[in-house]
């Protein structure tokens, strides 16, 4: 298992529960540092089927009517199923006035330490700050065979393992999210690398609002937010999409927003339930239910960075293989030169692989061509 994020960990809690013999690396420390660890969790959760369709349809124009009813209903499921079993497990479900767990919520600090904690006690083997380096294929097979990383101290770790999960998060590195600075796209590449197809990559372009001086892209509290411009002139919104009037106006001037149409009693629960979507203005020493403040985007790129340049995109824009670059990083070789070229090597940002071998070579094929992996500055 590669990566120990929330789709990391529940791979392999799942496995492990089933009997099968786990290992999973993180790149970091599982259970504090993926994107959930950083933030809260709202989580969309149906536990009647009967109400799975009713939900997709509310839901399917949003995302521009791609999605497909069996796939959400599966997704749907899956939560819900997985969210009861938490609870069974001894998860602290905040509570609901009438006594009932709020399972929609999750605390990401606490849910992600939970979650390291059941999967040492179903037996996983967890190899912290062991960042996946690639994958092993074996060519007579033509399947995966295992994976390979290094160590903190640029000791190498290689795992033989009849199925191997990639779950390294998107690609909103250095995007100022707070949480995804780990997301930098290695499991994609090591993917990539040995001759993976990829799909529903065009959904990695997500921008998240937030207070300009802010990294806590949570969207909740913003429900309540009034937005105008500069001169005080309250932006048209129209429908319940504020995202798109708010981000055009951004292209031109500066947009301020204020939580003034929460009533005490969500300002209330949202300070003690989501404690960090006010942490910020807080610490700025700004009240955000009366004041306004200047508001940004945030790029959390839940994809990948891969859906703009695909090594191997499979679907209808991106057939074309294209050659990548030889370095880490995989992306079409001309694009990665703009997007990374010498900053990475200049900044020696050890935790970001990119810099690695460099750019502008020839295109890698597998992993059996990659540069032996260098320490970790
Ligand atoms: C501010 C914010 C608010 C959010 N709010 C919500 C919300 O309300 N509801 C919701 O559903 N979602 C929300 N999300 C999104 C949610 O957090 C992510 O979708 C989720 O964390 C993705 O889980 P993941 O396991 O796929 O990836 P991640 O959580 O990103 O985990 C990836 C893991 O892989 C590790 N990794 C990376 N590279 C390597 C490597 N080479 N080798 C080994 N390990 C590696 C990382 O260290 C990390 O632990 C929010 C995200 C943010 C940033």
């Amino acid at each position: 298992m590669a990566g120990g994020g929330p789709a990391g960990t529940w791979a392999a809690l799942m496995a492990a529960r089933s009997g099968a013999s786990v290992v999973l690396a993180d790149k970091g420390y599982c259970g504090t540092s993926c994107a959930a660890a950083a933030s809260n969790n709202n989580v969309w959760y149906v536990p009647d089927p009967t109400h799975h369709a009713r939900h997709f349809e509310e839901r399917y124009s949003n995302g521009g009517k791609l999605s497909e009813l069996s796939w959400t209903s599966t997704v749907l499921d899956t939560s819900a199923r997985q969210l009861q079993l938490l609870e069974t497990l001894g998860y602290p479900f905040p509570r609901k006035e009438d006594g009932m767990a709020n399972r929609a919520t999750l605390r990401g600090p606490d849910y992600m330490r939970f979650m390291r904690q059941q999967i040492r006690r179903a037996g996983v083997t967890i190899l912290d700050h062991a960042p996946l380096l690639g994958l092993v294929r074996d060519e007579r097979e033509g399947r995966v065979t295992g994976a390979f990383g290094e160590r903190r101290d640029g000791s190498r770790w290689q795992v033989a393992a009849n199925a191997c999960v990639i779950a390294t998060g998107g690609c909103a590195f250095l995007g100022g999210a707070l949480g995804t600075n780990v997301c930098s796209d290695d499991g994609h590449l090591a993917a990539a690398e040995v001759g993976a197809l990829f799909s529903g990559m065009e959904f990695s372009s997500q921008y998240g609002l937030a207070a300009a001086f802010s990294s806590v892209t949570k969207g909740l509290p913003f429900i309540w937010a009034s937005y105008s411009t500069q001169d005080g002139r309250p932006l048209h919104i129209d429908g319940d999409d504020v995202f798109i009037p708010v981000a055009r106006t951004l292209i031109h001037q500066p947009v301020f927003a204020v939580f003034d149409r929460a009533t005490p009693e969500i300002e209330r629960w949202l300070r003690s339930g989501q404690a960090n979507a006010v942490l910020p203005y807080d610490r700025m020493g700004i009240d955000p239910f009366r004041t306004r403040f200047p508001v940004g985007l945030r790029h959390e790129g839940h994809g990948a960075r891969h859906g703009r340049h695909p090594p191997r995109q499979y679907g209808r824009q991106h057939g074309r293989a294209r050659p990548l670059c030889s370095g880490r990083c995989g992306i079409a070789r001309n694009d990665c030169r703009r997007a990374h070229g010498r900053r990475f090597a200049e900044r020696g940002m050890g935790h970001c692989l990119r810099q690695l071998g460099g750019c502008g070579g020839e295109p890698l094929r597998d992993s059996s061509q990659r540069r032996p992996p260098r320490r970790f500055r």
